[in-house]
C-alpha cells in the first residue's frame, strides 16, 4: 500500500525555488498519457540557466562580433564583454590580481589544459580515488600519478595524503571540492596546507562546489580553480581554469593556432603570447564566458547566504525524506563530512538504478541521473560497481519538487514484492 511521505515527519517549511530558471514550466508526458510539470533533479550533471543568464545572453546576440581583431564597433564591444568577463569571474573566485584566468570548454578541458602544462614540466601529481574520471583520467596519461584511496573518515584521509606527499615529493595534488556521487564537501584549505607543506601546489575541482558555496582562491590558497559553466546555471560549451600564470606561460601553447600566436615567420614558425591568449587558440566561446559572467553576477546578487540557507533546508528535508524510505540506501564516502551540496546520491533496495530512475521519469516526470556518474572507482569502491541514483537540486528547485520526488519514491517502494 502506497504511504505518502508526511511532510511533518521530514521538517521543514514551505520554500520556494530561489530564483527563476529558464525550462520551470516545461510539461512533460507520462506513461498513462496525462502531462505533468517537469522536476528537474540533475542540476549536478548540468543546471538549467538562470533567467537572468538567458536574459544577458539575448540581450547579446544581436552585438555579437570577432574578438580580438576587428576595428568594427561591434567587435569592440564584444571585445570588451570577453574581457570584462574574465575579471567578473577573477573577483568572483577572489582570485589573485596577477592569476590568469582561461577560458576552456569545460572543467574536462580545464584539466587537461593543466596537464599538458605538467606533461611538459614534469613533476608527480596525486589524487584521490573518488575524484570524477575528469579529475581522475587527464592525470593517468602523466607517469607519474599515484592514486591515493580515501578512507572512512575525512581526517584519515587527509593522514593519508600528508604521508603520501611526505614520502614522495609531487608537483601537484588535484582534488575535487565537492564530490559528484555524494555532495560530501572536502576541506579546500586544509588540503591546501597540506599539499603547500610538502611542496605541492594545488588544483580543486570546483564543478560541484561553485555554484553552491563562496570559493576564494586567496584565502583557501588554492592555485588553480577550475569549473563549467553549465553547472553554474550557464549554457553548455565555457569553463573556466583560473590559477598561477608562470605553469601556464612557460608550456607549449593547448591549442596551436591565431589567437595564441604573437608573431609567425614567413617559415610558420610562432612566437607565442604569455597570458591566456596562449591556451585560447582559435574563436572564442564569447557568449558562453560572458554567461558565465552573468551567472556569477545573478549568484552574487542572490547572495551565498540565500543559497546557503536554501540548498541546506531542501537537503535536510530530502535526507529525512528518504531516511524514512524502507529500503533506500545513501551513498557516503566519509562518516565525518562537515557539509554537503545539493546531491543525494542513493540506492533502492530491489530495483536496478535504472528502473528508479525510469519509473520516477515515466509515471512522475521527475529526472534523476542514474548510473556510475563518472566516478567508476568510487561506486565500486562503496559497493555499487552496477550503479546508483542521484537526485540533485539547485536554485529552481522548492520544497514541493522534493516532496514530489519523496512520494514518487514512497509510491516505488510500497511496490515491492
Ligand atoms: N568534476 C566534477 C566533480 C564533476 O561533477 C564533473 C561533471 O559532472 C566534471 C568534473 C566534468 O565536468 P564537465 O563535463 O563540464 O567537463
Amino acid at each position: 500500500v502506497f504511504r505518502p511521505v508526511d511532510p511533518a515527519a521530514v521538517g521543514g517549511a514551505f520554500l520556494p525555488p530561489l530564483a527563476d530558471v529558464v525550462g520551470a514550466d516545461e510539461r512533460v508526458s507520462l506513461l498513462d498519457g496525462s502531462s505533468v510539470l517537469y522536476a528537474n533533479f540533475d542540476y549536478a550533471a548540468s543546471a538549467p540557466a538562470l533567467r537572468a543568464v538567458a536574459d544577458g545572453l539575448l540581450a547579446a546576440l544581436p552585438q555579437y562580433a570577432s574578438v580580438h581583431r576587428g576595428a568594427g564597433a561591434l567587435s569592440q564591444i564584444t571585445t570588451h564583454r570577453y574581457e570584462q568577463a574574465r575579471e567578473t569571474i577573477r573577483r568572483f573566485v577572489r582570485a589573485r590580481a596577477d592569476d590568469h584566468v582561461v577560458f576552456t570548454r569545460n572543467t574536462t578541458d580545464s584539466i587537461n589544459l593543466l596537464a599538458h602544462c605538467l606533461g611538459e614540466r614534469g613533476g608527480d601529481v596525486v589524487v584521490l580515488d573518488i575524484e570524477h574520471h575528469a579529475n581522475l583520467l587527464p592525470w593517468q596519461r602523466l607517469p607519474g600519478t599515484r592514486l591515493v584511496t580515501a578512507c572512512a573518515t575525512i581526517e584519515e584521509t587527509l593522514a593519508a595524503l600528508e604521508d603520501e606527499l611526505a614520502a614522495t615529493p609531487a608537483a601537484l595534488l588535484a582534488i575535487t571540492a565537492a564530490s559528484n556521487v555524494t555532495g560530501e564537501v572536502l576541506p579546500v584549505t586544509r588540503l591546501a596546507s597540506i599539499a603547500h607543506r610538502h611542496g605541492a601546489r594545488i588544483l580543486i575541482d570546483g564543478a560541484q562546489l561553485v555554484a553552491h558555496q563562496p570559493v576564494s582562491v586567496v584565502s583557501h590558497g588554492i592555485d588553480y580553480l577550475v569549473f563549467s559553466g553549465h553547472k553554474l546555471y550557464a549554457p553548455f560549451g565555457s569553463g573556466v581554469l583560473v590559477g598561477r600564470g608562470d605553469w601556464l606561460d612557460e608550456a607549449s601553447p593547448y591549442l596551436a593556432g591565431g589567437g595564441a600566436s604573437a608573431e609567425v615567420a614567413s617559415g610558420g614558425r610562432a612566437q607565442w603570447h604569455t597570458g591566456p591568449a596562449r591556451h585560447e587558440a582559435g574563436s572564442p566561446n564569447v557568449l558562453g564566458a560572458v554567461s558565465i559572467a552573468d551567472a556569477c553576477t545573478a549568484l552574487s546578487d542572490i547572495g551565498f547566504d540565500a543559497i546557503g540557507h536554501h540548498g541546506h533546508a531542501l537537503r535536510e528535508r530530502l535526507d529525512a525524506g528518504l531516511s524514512v524510505l524502507d529500503g533506500v540506501r545513501p551513498l557516503r564516502i566519509f562518516t565525518d563530512s562537515a557539509g554537503r551540496v545539493g546531491i543525494a546520491g542513493f540506492a533502492v533496495d530491489g530495483f536496478s538504478a535504472r528502473t528508479v530512475a525510469c519509473y520516477l521519469s515515466d509515471h512522475h516526470g521527475i529526472g534523476v541521473r542514474d548510473g556510475r556518474f563518472c566516478a567508476h572507482p568510487l561506486l565500486t569502491r562503496l559497493g555499487y560497481p552496477a550503479g546508483a541514483v542521484r537526485a540533485s537540486f539547485g536554485l529552481g528547485t522548492g520544497v514541493d519538487d522534493v516532496d514530489r520526488l519523496l512520494n514518487a519514491l514512497s509510491e516505488l517502494v510500497s511496490r515491492r514484492g
